[in-house]
């Protein structure tokens, strides 16, 4: 049996990308990720030229990849680290942030939740809430919040297809409407939130990790400790199992959401007043976030 070769170069392929029904070779993958990245964003509206990007970064695969391949497209895009003060894992995935931003000259923002008076883990003890919707609502504050302040128009996480089918299925399973209409890979700009962005939505975690290791960037690997990622990790493997079986299944159950169901359940982000504290949306006269510094103060 011949070699499989690479669609543009003919040189033997490293991969076979079968939902695509493609082959490359390492630098072809190269090229291709990022073109395809720039596609989804035009495809989406997602960032127009001219426009300034924040890049939320953890230090993990997915973000500090789409930073490089944002700048690498030309965006100007900085960076954004949100020190939760956990232990090890916060000291170690800093580092990686660190060493990136300064290794390829790029403009880097950081929070540290000790400053703030709220770490994640004294939040996660002073109250009876899990650690990671803390954390979750603590970093969409701080992203919007810096976002705003810095005169930034979007915001870019680096979340892939299997976090956002994933996610999809375990709220199908559980009807949850409000899911169903809030979740987009684009979200305007609504009543005091910035306009976010998921440029990477279209990737799988495996393609996204491909062009990490290919572009050696050095990212953290271990998981935080309080990760609930259990479920998660089975409804992505089990949506991998499907994919397996199906190539293109994982995608199109994502894309026809978007395309068939969405439109049904959106929702506008409410207009919500400005907390008297600090200005960013909020429910009450003091958001959340003002209100837990109080709480926890010590
Ligand atoms: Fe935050 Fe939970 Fe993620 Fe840890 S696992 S970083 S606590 S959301
Ligand atoms: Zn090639
Ligand atoms: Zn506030």
């Amino acid at each position: 049996m011949g070699k499989i070769r690479c669609r543009f170069c003919k040189e033997e392929a490293f991969i076979r990308l079968k939902q695509h029904r493609l082959n490359l070779c390492k630098e072809h993958y190269l090229s291709w990720f990022e073109n395809y990245t720039q596609r989804t964003i035009r495809e989406f509206n997602m960032i127009k030229e001219g426009e300034r990007v924040l890049v939320a970064v953890s230090g993990g695969k997915d973000s500090l990849s789409l930073w490089f391949v944002l700048k690498r497209l030309n965006y100007q895009a900085d960076g954004l680290y949100i020190d939760l003060g956990i232990g090890e894992y916060s000291k170690k995935s800093k580092e990686k942030v660190l060493k990136f931003a300064k290794e390829h000259n790029l403009k880097l923002i950081v929070v540290s939740l000790k400053e703030e008076g709220i770490p994640i883990p004294l939040v996660g003890e002073k109250t009876n809430r899990s650690y990671c919707s803390l954390c979750g609502r603590i970093k969409r504050y701080y992203f919007n919040k810096v976002a705003r302040e810095g005169g930034y128009d979007i915001l870019a996480t680096g979340h892939n297809l299997d976090d956002e089918a994933s996610s999809l299925l375990s709220n199908v399973l559980s009807w949850d409407l409000k899911y169903l209409g809030s979740k987009f890979p684009v979200l305007e700009e609504e009543g005091g939130f910035k306009k976010k962005v998921k440029p990477f939505f279209k990737f799988s975690e495996k393609e996204v990790l491909i062009y990490t290791l290919l572009r050696k960037i050095d990212f953290i690997e271990e998981e935080c400790p309080y990760s609930e990622g259990a479920s998660t990790l089975f409804y992505k493997k089990l949506l991998n199992e499907v994919e397996e079986r199906s190539p293109g299944t994982k995608l199109r159950f994502y894309l026809d959401y978007l395309r068939k169901v969405y439109p049904l359940f959106k929702k506008k982000r409410e207009d919500l007043k400005s907390c008297i504290l600090c200005g960013e949306p909020s429910y009450k006269e003091v958001c959340f976030i003002c209100s837990l510094k109080g709480k926890v103060k010590v």
